[in-house]
């Protein structure tokens, strides 16, 4: 077997792979809910959740979704607003909005079932070739590969390239790999199988190499050199932002704006301004509340929160503000009861308010 890709893995190497891992899954698997199902929405919604989220985080967002949107068709009934306050929490809404907006694609178009054809699937909203192949090779049988950060590492130190996901060169040679290997005979438990391994024994430091099914056919452990694959990606710098928030309460509720821009669009947290430069925090804030009608007296309430989204890494500023003025009825504001906001929330309103609301 050859690590460069113009020399095909020969079939019979593939097969003995093949062979192996899935002896091994049959074997090891992790009993995980969506993997007692082939229905196509649950194994959808846990193949997005999983996408930047770890297992154990996700597992009880699934759960609970499942029990408020038990069908693609609930699902896509719901309003914007519900799917993302079911979401709350897990980060990256743009997959809730798209899981949405999908759902909805298969209701209208597709008489609500899932489409098969890997073309018609892959049009719809959010659907990349890592969900395309996840859910038409576990629910279809349908032999399609996937590459996720688990499935390059192992396919990374299998063949010892030296390829990244995140580069685009490397990741078209790991996309080529992952279709070669892809077997015409349960290629959803395969795709899966890589997975576990990845996420089990072939892990970022420290693989059990001494209990992984494909030791002897593993060219990295060969060489000696397992943590050298795949090379290290350049790590996206963290933006730091400061930031300055008014919790303003009233009566056990707390004042919220619903987010616009780029980020966490949608989604409701008390009224704040990002800091730029020196700017001092209550200079900052009151032409903020100024521009949502609002006009309150502020003072520190000696909080500070630091607070980490993707790649930004937020100190938060809690002042306290006392409205001097009636509140504004608007659509982008809203009083909300901690305890059962009705609207989706971000985890920083969350932490305020769980802790800085009293
Ligand atoms: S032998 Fe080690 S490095 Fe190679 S695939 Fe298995 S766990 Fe990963």
């Amino acid at each position: 077997m050859s690590p460069d890709l113009r020399s095909p893995i020969t079939a019979p190497a593939a097969a003995t792979l093949q062979r192996r891992l899935l002896a091994w899954y049959d074997a090891h698997r992790r009993d995980l809910p969506w993997r007692r199902t082939r229905d196509p929405y649950p194994v959808w919604l846990s193949e997005v959740m999983l996408q930047q989220t770890q297992v154990a985080t996700a597992r009880p967002y699934y759960d609970a979704f499942l029990v408020r949107f038990p069908t693609l068709a609930a699902l896509a009934r719901a309003k914007p607003a519900e799917v993302l306050d079911a979401w709350a929490g897990l980060g990256y809404y743009r997959r809730a909005r798209h899981l949405h907006e999908a759902a909805q694609t298969v209701m209208r178009e597709h008489a609500g079932r899932v489409p098969d054809d890997p073309e018609a699937f892959g049009r719809l909203p959010g659907v990349g070739r890592y969900t395309r192949g996840a859910v038409l090779s576990i629910c279809f049988d349908r032999p399609l590969p996937v590459l996720d950060g688990n499935v390059a590492r192992v396919l990374a130190r299998l063949f010892a390239v030296p390829a990244a996901i995140r580069d685009p060169r490397g990741a078209r040679r790991l996309w080529a790999l992952a279709d070669v290997l892809v077997p015409m005979r349960r290629p959803g438990d395969w795709n899966q199988a890589v997975m576990e391994l990845g996420a089990t024994l072939c892990t970022p430091r420290a693989p059990a190499c001494g209990r992984c099914p494909l030791r002897k056919s593993c060219r990295a452990l060969a060489m000696g050199r397992v943590e050298e694959f795949p090379p290290a990606a350049q790590r996206r710098a963290t933006e730091t932002v400061c930031r300055a928030v008014a919790l303003i309460a009233r009566g056990g509720r707390v004042l919220m704006a619903r987010r616009e821009g780029p980020l966490l669009t949608g989604l409701w947290e008390p009224p704040g301004v990002e800091l730029t430069g020196h700017a001092s925090p209550v200079r900052a804030l009151r032409p903020a509340l100024a521009r949502l009608g609002l006009k309150a007296r502020l003072a520190p309430a000696g909080r500070t929160v630091r607070h980490t989204i993707t790649h930004r890494a937020i100190t938060v500023e809690v002042w306290r503000g006392t409205l001097t003025g009636a509140a504004p009825r608007r659509a982008g504001l809203r009083w909300v009861d901690p305890a059962r906001p009705g609207v989706p929330l971000t985890a920083l309103a969350r932490r305020l308010t769980r802790a800085g609301a009293e």
